[in-house]
């Protein structure tokens, strides 16, 4: 076994996804409080203090909101952009033998036996990223907060076993729920998040079909409904003849079976 991977949480409540190779533990987003995220690490059988590294998308509270926290309990090596790093004030924090990395959309580095690239991606936050890890040939990729599937991003998700790709929300649901007209526009926008729809079409127009897992995340509890999400997905990838891998879908709640490959 190389590499075991779990969503601890995902959603606007809290996201956190926890990766674990030979030589490192990693958080990709700390989004759930210090103590939830024990809870949930102990829950899949992990140790709940665990961590080596944290990686942060962006600076929305949902995903960033636990660091300070994890920084000052724990000696965990933090990666952020620098927009990240000062939407969030990070160098504020109390580090107790903790270390605050910058890192660029581009620019790949590594950690342990663990490779990381992170690549920008189109969302409303200062210098949001996306983050591909490949350990001993098992790619994760997870891509949340996005508005939109630029043309240049078909290539870093290409060759993942794992992948985790945000599905917010459905189109109808979101158009006659209880969200005002302007929070709509937002999420529905270039800079928003995806929805369902975009990522059949994903499917359709782009996907190369090569993940053993599929993992569709950060789903809205108003404007989405799980079984939605994974019709949609699924249907798309019967459309393409891509019946191989295991459509899952995150929860707010609680965490995802430990995937182990
Ligand atoms: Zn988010
Ligand atoms: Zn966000």
């Amino acid at each position: 076994m190389t590499v075991t991977v779990s969503v601890l949480g995902s959603g606007s409540r809290g996201n956190s996804t926890f990766i674990k190779t030979g030589q490192v533990r990693l958080l990709i987003d700390a989004g759930l409080s210090r103590r939830e995220t024990a809870s949930r690490l102990e829950s899949i059988g992990e140790d709940p203090d665990g961590i080596d590294a944290v990686l942060v998308t962006h600076e929305h509270n949902d995903h960033a909101s636990g660091l300070k926290t994890i920084m000052k309990d724990l000696a965990v090596k933090a990666y952020l952009s620098q927009g990240t790093m000062e939407a969030l004030r990070a160098e504020d924090f109390a580090m107790n033998g903790s270390q605050l990395h910058t890192i660029k959309a581009g620019e790949p580095f590594s950690i342990g036996d663990l490779q990381v690239v992170p690549f920008g991606v189109p969302h409303d936050a200062r210098e949001p990223l996306a983050f591909s890890v490949t350990c001993d040939g098992v790619k994760v990729t997870q891509l949340t907060d996005i508005g939109h599937l630029p043309d240049d991003i078909s290539g870093w998700l290409a060759g993942s076993q794992v992948l985790i790709l945000e599905s917010n929300h459905d189109l109808e649901m979101l158009r006659v729920g209880p969200y005002p007209w302007t929070l709509k526009q937002r999420l529905i926008g270039r800079y928003g998040h995806l929805s369902n729809t975009a990522v059949g079409r994903f499917i359709r127009d782009r996907y190369d079909g090569g993940a053993e897992y599929f993992v569709l995340a950060h789903l809205s509890s108003r404007n989405n409904h799980p079984e939605l999400a994974r019709q949609e997905a699924v249907r798309a990838l019967n459309d393409r003849g891509f019946s191989g891998g295991r459509v899952e879908v995150t929860r707010q709640d609680r965490p995802t079976e430990p995937i182990r490959l």
